[in-house]
């Protein structure tokens, strides 16, 4: 009984859980290191922490609907207003939030090849039409997705920075961009990752909004801020539009352990700092490796790193005998491919001592 445009969903492949490896290939538990989702390996903020023992007092009540005390804190720290914010359970939520509420069968949206696998999966749950555009060196051809614009599209999703290429469209591009696109087409900037970016390559995002009034800015808690299995990312977009996707969105869709603790994450300046930190040095040692190994990968602004190998999947059942978990990326196309995340030193170590075992 589903419709077709449901049975043509392709699946979504999380990275492999840490219990499952440990069960298929009778490993220890803690002696998995796990590579494969872009998530902090810091752990949690310790202000974040704080909140949560606070919070969980209050978990017989149902959560503030409105999100108010983190919509506020969220406000402070960004200039925005709180009418232009809609939160979400991840920023996959904001993503499809944004497809259930400005796309029907009858309209597109385009993305680029190689971009977030969430988009193709929101776009096609609500029967709208997937328009993928042909990557340039891994990246958002932004000319060539301007160009795919169509009179029946709706939305146009960048990631910026793109996972899983690491790629980044600069600001002046971007901003080119905008001003190019119809004002009858959402542009949804997914920035999931720009708290690792330096200061002179992060785009004034927040600050367009007040230029493009069809801007929607994606932002998670998931990845430098430590929460990501908590499930929450926010929306900051003008404010009829985050009116009517706060019509759509169920009300309690953030509970009260993940608005407690991304206040307390966005109080903490000191672990984003550290997260920064580590993840540039991390960076560092691992694609020092993958030169000093010889394998090709493509320059990152996130907290992972893609390279290629030869037979990926091979590399990859390696990787999981010996404890270590990275991506594959055949669901995106990529199949001589693989997705590394910035760990802490001693994991990039463990994940740079298989390769040179396998490799050697
Ligand atoms: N956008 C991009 C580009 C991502 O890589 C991710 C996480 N993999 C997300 C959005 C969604 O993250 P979350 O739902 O945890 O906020």
């Amino acid at each position: 009984i589903a419709p077709d445009y449901i049975r043509a969903i392709a699946p979504y492949i999380p990275g492999k859980p840490v219990s499952e490896l440990a069960r298929e290939f009778g490993l220890a538990e803690e002696s998995i290191v796990k590579l494969a989702s872009n998530e902090n390996p810091l752990g949690l903020p310790p202000k974040a922490r704080t909140a949560l023992e606070a919070a969980v007092g209050e978990l017989a009540r149902y959560p503030d609907g409105n999100a108010f005390d983190l919509k506020s804190a969220i406000a402070a720290k960004f200039g925005l207003a709180q009418n232009q914010l809609v939160l979400g359970n991840g920023s996959n939520d904001v993503l499809e939030l944004a497809a259930r509420t400005f796309l029907a069968p009858g309209t597109s949206a385009v993305f680029s090849e190689y971009a977030f696998a969430v988009y193709p999966l929101a776009v096609q749950a609500v029967g709208a039409t997937p328009i993928e555009v042909k990557a340039r060196d891994y990246g958002h051809d932004l000319d060539a997705m301007l160009a795919a614009i169509r009179p029946d599209t709706r939305i146009v999703f960048i990631a910026n920075p793109n996972n899983p290429t690491g790629t980044l469209a600069k600001p002046g591009a971007l901003l080119e961009f905008l001003e190019a696109v119809p004002e009858s087409v959402l542009v949804v900037l997914d920035e999931a990752y720009t708290e690792f970016l330096p200061r002179e390559l992060a785009s004034d995002s927040f600050g367009w909004l007040k230029r493009f009034p069809n801007l929607l800015v994606s932002r998670t808690f998931s990845k430098a801020y430590g929460l990501a299995g908590l499930r929450v990312g926010f929306a900051a977009a003008h404010p009829d539009v985050a009116e009517l996707m706060n019509r759509v969105r169920q009300p309690f869709n953030v509970n009260s352990l993940a608005q407690a603790a991304a206040c307390g994450a966005l109080a903490d300046d000191e672990f984003l700092a550290e997260s920064v930190r580590v993840n540039s040095e991390g960076m560092k040692q691992i694609t020092d490796a993958l030169e000093r190994l010889g394998l090709p990968y493509i320059p990152s602004y996130g907290n992972f790193v893609t390279f290629h190998v030869g037979d990926a999947k091979a590399l990859n059942l390696h990787f999981l005998k010996n404890g270590v978990i990275v991506r594959p990326l055949a669901s995106y196309n990529m199949p001589n491919s693989l997705r590394v995340s910035i760990g802490l030193p001693e994991e990039n170590a463990r994940f740079i001592e298989v390769l040179e075992a396998v490799l050697g």
